[in-house]
């Protein structure tokens, strides 16, 4: 966004509003109020240059353009350093709508960071302003986008987790009678017919923005089909119940759509009674929207074009359009998002489940340790802006240590760890309390020990210096030498054999390593934290007979 595409704006509204052709004045006069510190001779060039582009525009287009800023309201665009939630004029002052969002999954995967935006946002929005929440769920294709199993008590978890809560709770495959009421009224109306056509031999005459022949259908006849199509004397693929839109629509894809189909064989976990026709999502989104009072919208610009093409429902029935947001995707850096992605690894045995953590599914993340209040910062960060976003894992990391540092209890960690055994280890003396007299029993890490050669000395961080006598990858030996700290000789975290628990660390790459903590890690429950020392924090995630199963946070 900048000087050049807020002008344009204005220039639409104002082009709109006066026969398609703009005033500049009047624009200018936009553009200094919204960039008082800009050069006014940079501003009027922008202004100029984008009033004479409102004005060149054909005016269906110039309605089309209109239409969309107005879709997105006019002092709603977001501007580049506006952060957080923004104030909506048409929710404040004595003529105040109440502000009614819903989140609207389809339930066909696990709630993920792709789709939390939109549902942390619509949140937020409907708390600030008192209004409500609803989720709802969009499953009603019984073909492809199945319904996972539990997907209610899935995503409701997720969401208490966010302490994101809805007000209500809907499921559209719950609704269909509503939705058939709908069709018989856009039948009566004349608004909709049924098509029979081929579907190769229509999109070719659609193409030419020309009706196929069953666009003259009398309603009579139409109501007549829709009623042998919900009975099942029709079969699938026999009609397709469509939308009058405007076959002149320079984007095809918004000439006609439909509205609803038969489905032979519905496959719907959740469907009681078999129902034969199924309604586009399309249809099914807008009349849910306008039946549950929704009055603000927030979803991703992949369904910006939607507007475009719900309008005309709207239009038929006199519905008003909700305001809306079309927000820019999010990725977050080295997690795989992609909810086919997803699927195709689970059923592949690729990923281990929905809460892989290589996932970026809400509950991935949060079983990885990282805190729901750090995924709303970062969220409140790039707000409902309409560009695409990618979110570093550094920065989430940032504010996620804000929130975990002080209850992660710091402790050391020894990752890969062998027996050290040590002859002579100093009684007292050694500055950790841990180090229990005569102790001579060790847990050090592997690696850096197998690099040393017999005759080495090494130090036990913060104890005593130690020549190692041998090391045959497993266990070692090596007896207590005077001398102190010294920048030459390589200093190991080490662990009391008995002062210690075995730990398997669920790394974020979903690899297992092994090691040794302080024994007190062994008494956390499941969802406490700890920091192990030049390691990284760690969620408890199970406490097993013998050994605690922690998931790697991050460093
Ligand atoms: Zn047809």
């Amino acid at each position: 966004m900048g000087v050049r595409e807020d002008a344009y704006r204005y220039a639409v509204k104002n082009a709109f509003q006066h026969g398609g052709k703009a005033d500049a004045g009047a624009v200018i006069g936009k553009a200094k109020a919204l960039y008082p510190d800009k050069d006014v001779k940079d501003l009027v060039k922008d202004v100029q240059a984008a009033v004479k582009e409102a004005n060149a525009l054909p005016a269906a287009k110039l309605k089309a353009e209109f239409d969309r800023f107005d879709q997105e309201g006019w002092e709603l665009r977001p501007k580049q350093k506006e952060i957080g939630l923004l104030s909506l004029e048409w929710a404040e002052g004595p003529n105040a709508e109440s502000v009614v969002t819903r989140f609207a999954p389809n339930p066909n995967g696990p709630f993920h960071l792709g789709n939390l935006r939109a549902a942390y946002m619509s949140y937020a929005y409907a708390k600030k302003y008192g209004g409500r929440f609803i989720l709802r769920f969009e499953d009603t294709d019984a073909k492809i986008k199945k319904p996972i199993e539990n997907a209610e008590r899935l995503f409701l978890e997720d969401l208490k987790w966010l302490e994101c809560v809805p007000d209500e709770v809907f499921w559209a495959s719950q609704r269909f009678d509503l939705y058939y009421d709908y069709l018989r009224k856009l039948i009566d109306r004349g608004k909709a017919y049924a098509c029979n056509c081929e579907s190769g031999a229509w999109r070719k005459l659609i193409e030419e923005k020309t009706a196929c022949p069953c666009r003259a259908q009398k309603p009579a006849e139409t109501l007549r089909i829709f009623e042998k199509m919900v009975s099942n004397e029709a079969k699938e693929g026999e009609y397709v119940l469509r939308l009058k839109t405007d076959l002149n629509h320079p984007d095809p894809s918004v000439r006609d759509w439909w509205l609803a189909r038969c489905v032979d064989e519905p496959e719907h976990n959740r469907m009681k009674k078999k129902v034969h026709v199924w309604p586009s999502f399309m249809f099914q989104n807008s009349v849910d929207d306008h039946e549950m009072g929704v009055t603000l919208i927030i979803r991703g610009q992949e369904h910006s074009q939607n507007v475009t093409k719900q309008r005309f429902l709207y239009d038929y029935f006199g519905w008003r359009f909700p305001h809306a947001f079309h927000t820019g995707r999010l990725k977050l850096e080295g997690i795989i998002l992609s909810k086919s992605d997803i699927k195709k690894g689970i059923e592949e045995g690729r990923f281990e489940g929905w809460e892989d953590p290589r996932l970026g599914t809400i509950r991935a993340l949060r079983r990885r340790g990282f805190d729901a209040r750090a995924l709303k910062d970062v969220l409140m960060e790039v707000g409902v802006a309409p560009n695409d976003a990618t979110i570093s894992m550094s920065k989430l990391i940032d504010y996620n240590k804000k929130y975990i540092e002080a209850e992660s209890e710091r402790m050391t960690f020894v990752a890969e760890p062998v027996e050290l055994t040590v002859k002579n280890a100093p009684v007292g003396g050694a500055e950790k309390a841990t180090l229990a007299a005569g102790a001579q029993k060790f847990w050090v890490a592997g690696k850096p020990l197998g690099k040393l050669k017999p005759g080495a000395v090494f130090r036990l961080k913060n104890a005593f210096n130690v020549k190692l006598a041998s090391f045959d990858g497993k266990k070692a030996a090596g007896e207590a030498v005077a001398g102190g700290v010294d920048p030459k000789i390589v200093g190991l975290n080490w662990l009391v054999d008995g002062g210690a628990t075995a730990v398997a660390v669920k790394m974020a790459d979903a690899s297992v390593r092994h090691g040794v903590a302080e024994s007190r890690l062994a008494w956390k429950k499941p969802g406490e934290r700890a920091y192990f020392d030049k390691f990284g924090f760690v969620r408890v995630d199970e406490q097993g007979k013998s050994l605690t199963n922690v998931w790697f946070t991050h460093e």
